[in-house]
């Protein structure tokens, strides 16, 4: 009977010794902006309430409708988390996160889950980094957001992207936009697609997110959002763009980037890439200062983004960036023997907290495929110990770039490693 092997669902992926590291000096990156910004990090379960998702996140969205991992236990339902605003929403409101005082900064990063169709940058577990700055409603906090965000890919080196900004408007601006917009893709209804065409009764700003080749033509002589805006909706927009300016940070107004929740309020943007292909957004986000209340805090302004990680590994694996490789040992021991072996497992941790990455052989094998181990990991140095070794505390420091050999004694090894 040949033996049953398990490999992972579809969309989703191992990250393995080889690409980790390059993950790692991201989370790095991130953890060093964030702080440089004075954001700070929260954790939040990956199981949330069905319920919170399906309300911060709306009903409507294909997110919800379509693409949630949920179970139930006895009376209660659970999702894995799809995104991470409403989580920190609710952490916000759990934890009475206002009576701190001021604004709160929050950054995370984590794993996320839609059941989408998985394909090139779209996986069913995925990665987001996200920040958000919650009690603030000036155009100030929505420059200071998209700044992080912005920062961290210049950080990394991933400078030919393209930031997309709109105004999404204040409730009564979306209203007029709204009835606009239905105006207009009432008489066309049976030229629209039918994902639009269902999109039009119940959301019809909706229609202009359609990826349908043949909805474009339609978008496109479309009314745009900009001609409905409220004075302040408007005054709030100009600053948004001034301060970016003030900034240095280049933008492109695209009036048809829309965040058809009626949470999201006035600022609505989006980070893309050309080195992507069809998925083409780094990440994105907005202002939704609607959404804390929907979910049963106080009324509460916030602005925050998300950004998936595995599209920006695409994007420096397409422009040749290395963040990190993985490195070798500075010290393998090579070992004849078992006294030699538990010596130098004694050995290590002094060795170590001098900063000192120290390997070993586990299995009692010959000096020859120690050696080749060693080669293999790449180690900077090995320390071979025999019988006589320990007898005369002369021990052959072999420097592995260029094969040179010394004899030193157990007390010079740190030394000599550090010095070389
Ligand atoms: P969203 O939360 O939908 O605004 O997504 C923010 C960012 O997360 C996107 O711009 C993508 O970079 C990334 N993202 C969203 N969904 C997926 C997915 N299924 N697979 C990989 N990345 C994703």
């Amino acid at each position: 009977m040949s033996k049953k092997t398990y490999i992972t669902h579809h969309g989703m992926t191992d990250l393995l010794p080889g690409e980790i590291e390059q993950w790692q000096a991201l989370e790095a990156a991130i953890h060093e902006t964030a702080r440089l910004y004075h954001f700070q990090e929260i954790r939040t379960p990956v199981l949330e309430q069905t319920e919170l998702i399906a309300r911060g996140v709306g009903q409507l969205t294909d997110i919800v409708s379509k693409e949630m991992f949920t179970f139930n236990r006895g009376e209660d339902h659970y999702v894995l988390r799809p995104e991470g605003t409403a989580p920190v929403a609710r952490a916000f409101i759990q934890h009475h996160l206002a009576q701190r005082g001021g604004t709160q900064r929050l950054y995370y990063i984590g794993p996320f889950f839609r059941a989408e169709r998985p394909q090139k940058g779209r996986q069913r577990q995925f990665h987001q980094f996200g920040a958000e700055l919650i009690g603030a409603t000036g155009a100030i906090a929505d420059v200071e957001i998209i700044s992080f965000m912005a920062e961290i890919y210049r950080q990394i080196g991933i400078v030919n992207t393209t930031l997309k900004l709109n105004s999404v408007g204040d409730p009564e601006s979306r209203e007029a936009y709204r009835k606009a917009l239905h105006g207009y893709f009432k008489p066309l209804t049976d030229q629209l697609s039918e994902i639009s065409r269902n999109r039009l009764e119940t959301n019809p700003m909706r229609i202009l997110d359609s990826k349908e080749e043949q909805d474009q033509p339609l978008i496109s002589g479309a009314p745009v959002i900009t001609d409905f805006l409220s004075e302040s909706s408007r005054t709030h927009f100009e600053s948004v763009r001034q301060l970016l300016d003030i900034m240095g940070i280049p933008y492109e107004v695209d009036p048809f980037l829309v965040r058809g929740l009626d949470y999201y309020t006035e600022t609505a943007f989006e980070l893309t890439s050309p080195d992507l292909g069809s998925q083409d957004a780094l990440g994105g986000g907005g202002r939704y200062d609607l959404l804390i209340e929907e979910v049963g805090g106080p009324p509460t302004p916030a602005v925050g983004f998300a950004c998936g990680i595995e599209r920006l590994m695409i994007a420096c694996e397409a422009l040749g960036i290395r963040l990190a490789d993985p490195s070798g040992p500075d010290i393998y021991f090579v070992t004849r023997g078992e006294e030699a072996a538990r010596w130098a497992l004694e050995k290590m941790p002094e060795l170590r907290n001098n900063g000192l990455v120290c390997t070993m052989d586990y299995s009692g094998r010959s000096l020859k495929a120690q050696m080749k181990d060693a080669n293999r990991q790449q180690a900077r140095f090995a320390v071979i110990i025999g019988e006589q070794e320990l007898q005369t505390n002369l021990f052959t420091f072999r420097d592995m770039v260029n094969s040179k050999e010394f004899q030193i004694s157990s007390s010079e090894i740190a030394k000599r490693a550090l010095s070389l």
